[in-house]
């Protein structure tokens, strides 16, 4: 794996060196990063024992070489599972997945062998990690490097494999609720 600790931050040419938003400021914050809609993924790793938690900062980065990247927090159980795998899935969720969207992000949900309990999954054919059954779309990743990202890490993700359905339509999240694309009128 690529050492991917960088010391510094991206040098931004004049860019304003205020200080990072204030505790009483974040929920604004939250608000007006709610206005940028994204799909929904759930990630998943772990072949025996696999976790998964639901993530919508999942983003692709390079086709050639094939990279993509997902934000976890660092407290989540799946944050170190994937540092030990060197490995994850991406199931993109379709638009009647709701339910597994919010189950993933449940911090009540059940855990270890009970995690996938009446979730239809298959494991990926390269790195184990379960892929749910019905994704738009799903990539299996190794772990190419991880970037600190305050309370985050920045995983970059070397795509081994990838598919999907593109008959099936997404899962939408927008300003804190989950949306399904609505027919285009033009
Ligand atoms: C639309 C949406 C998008 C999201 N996108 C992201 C994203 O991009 N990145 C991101 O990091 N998060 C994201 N989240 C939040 C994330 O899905 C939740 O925080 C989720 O609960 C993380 O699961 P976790 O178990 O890994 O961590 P947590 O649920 O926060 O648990 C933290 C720790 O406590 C333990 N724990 C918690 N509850 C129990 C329990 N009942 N029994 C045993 N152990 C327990 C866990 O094992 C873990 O070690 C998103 C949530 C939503 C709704």
């Amino acid at each position: 794996m690529a050492d991917g600790s960088p010391d510094g931050r991206p040098h931004s040419a004049g860019a304003d060196q205020t200080p990072a938003p204030r505790a009483e400021d974040r929920r604004e914050l939250r608000g007006v990063l709610g206005s940028f809609a994204t799909g929904i993924t759930v990630l998943t790793a772990g072949r025996e024992l696999p976790r998964g938690m639901t993530a919508n900062s999942f983003t692709s980065v390079s086709l050639d070489p094939p990279l993509v990247l997902v934000c976890v927090v660092r407290t989540a159980a799946l944050h170190d599972l994937v540092l030990d795998e060197k490995a994850f899935a991406v199931s993109v969720l379709s638009a009647d997945q709701e339910h597994l969207a919010r189950r993933f992000a449940d911090r009540g949900r059940p855990r270890g062998a009970r995690e996938f309990e009446a979730v239809d999954t298959e494991p990926g054919r390269r790195t184990g990690a379960p892929i749910l059954s019905g994704a738009v779309a799903w990539l299996e990743c190794s772990l190419e490097a991880v970037y600190d990202g305050g309370d985050h890490s920045i995983l970059l993700g070397s795509v081994l494999d990838a598919g999907g359905d593109p008959g099936t339509d997404a899962l939408l999240f927008y300003r804190g609720g989950f949306h399904r694309l609505a027919p285009s009128t033009v």
